[in-house]
């Protein structure tokens, strides 16, 4: 019924928003761009899929915008594409599964996604050299059924998401009692404050973000949450409508690890008992924004020392060879300073939360351990791992 509902509500839309033009006179030019959406859309495509819409309303042109106004990025290989809805993923699945398995490692439509949110099982990991490992971290994305994601979603649909999520958050108690700041009540200093000390999310500068959508209305109904000491974290309505995010200095990504688990558990429940349940399919996992975020939307990360092996020539294939991505410390926009990097997994989908928190450990002890060679002039030939 949710598709009978989509192909009604298309029926009508093309017949307001066609205005007699035809796909080649709408179509965006591509032709300098290098990003996933860029690479899978053809005309006939867009043809095809200019007719559809979803049940609230979300559009192809919706849902490339992003990457037509991004050709491509400095560091990172963007999808160049945005979900509106949770049926964004169904409606307009023609473009979006290729971009899923380009961007997920082959990840096919028939694929299921499995889901392990166990601390127990992850091994080690609360021993990372904290004289190399300056932060620990990780995060994730949920989004709230019902209501229309970050790119599309209405004023009022926003700060319904706030609303629900102040009462929400406000249940947790022990470690994880907190409290909500809204970002419209906070100073220009405040603010700034947390964003340098790495718990905010940035003003919205990057144009991947402008450009989809997701930034409108700021700052209204944009706002952080955190338990006392700023061990744990949640976002509203940035990119997605959470995000949940455990970190602490130092090198022990068990402990972060541990109480994400434990208060994201804690938070699904609580929304659960106010009617709302996650996004989250056997096939997708957890619905986000970007589909690059699909599945987990886990990202664990670290902030480590590399000046030597940054500098080394392999240091690109062997992060390729561990799964794991680099950026610069001030967030995806930004290079390194001083041979800090923030390495964290790569993958989203097709691997379980602890595999992926297990591959940042293994692969971070690597990555330090071939640093004390390097310091030492020593070869780190014989550590060279096998691609994972
Ligand atoms: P996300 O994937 O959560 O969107 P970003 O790259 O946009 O991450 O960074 C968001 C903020 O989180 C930035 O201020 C960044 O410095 C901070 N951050 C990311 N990883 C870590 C870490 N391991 N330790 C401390 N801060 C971190
Ligand atoms: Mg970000």
């Amino acid at each position: 019924s949710l598709i009978n509902n989509c192909w009604n509500h298309c029926d009508s839309l093309s017949k307001l928003t066609l205005k007699g033009l035809s796909a080649e006179e709408e179509y965006p030019d591509l032709s300098q761009h290098n990003n996933h959406m860029a690479k899978v859309l053809t005309l006939d495509m867009y043809r095809r899929l200019r007719d559809r819409a979803t049940p609230s309303g979300f559009t192809i042109d919706g849902v490339i915008q992003t990457g037509v106004d991004n050709p491509g990025h400095p560091f990172i290989m963007t999808v160049g594409c945005v979900a509106g809805d949770e049926e964004t993923y169904e409606v307009f699945k023609e473009l979006l599964d290729p971009v899923i398995s380009d961007r997920h490692g082959g990840y096919k439509p028939t694929d299921k996604h499995k889901t392990d949110l166990n601390s127990n099982n992850l091994k080690g990991g609360d021993d990372l050299d904290p004289n190399y490992v300056l932060s620990s971290r990780v995060r994730t994305g949920r989004s709230i059924r019902g209501f229309c994601l970050p790119p599309h979603c209405s004023r009022g649909e926003r700060r319904a998401v706030e609303t629900l999520s102040i009462e929400a958050l406000a249940s947790l108690t022990g470690d994880l009692k907190g409290k909500y700041y809204a970002l419209k009540n906070m100073t220009d200093a405040e603010q700034q404050q947390l964003i340098d000390d790495h718990f905010l999310f940035d003003k919205p500068v990057s144009p991947l973000l402008l450009a989809s959508g997701m930034a409108r209305d700021w700052p209204d109904a944009r706002g952080i949450w955190h338990n006392d000491n700023k061990t744990f974290l949640v976002w509203v309505n940035e990119e997605d409508h959470l995000r949940v995010i455990s970190m602490q200095k130092g090198g022990n990504m068990k402990e972060v690890f541990n109480r994400f688990c434990t208060g994201l558990t804690k938070i699904e429940t609580l929304f659960k008992e106010r009617g709302h349940a996650f996004m989250w399919n056997e096939h997708l996992g957890y619905v986000l924004t970007c589909p690059s975020n699909l599945g987990t939307g886990l990202r664990a990360g670290v902030h480590v020392k590399l000046p030597n092996m940054s500098k080394n020539a392999k240091f690109e294939e062997i992060l390729k060879r561990l799964r794991l991505q680099k950026r610069g410390t001030g967030g995806v926009d930004t290079a390194a300073v001083g041979g800090v990097f923030d390495i964290s997994n790569a993958d989203r989908l097709g691997f379980s939360e602890v595999e992926l928190v297990q591959m940042v450990v293994d692969g971070i002890k690597l990555l330090i351990e071939m640093e004390k060679r390097l310091e030492k002039g020593q070869s780190i030939d014989d550590l060279m791992p096998a691609q994972k």
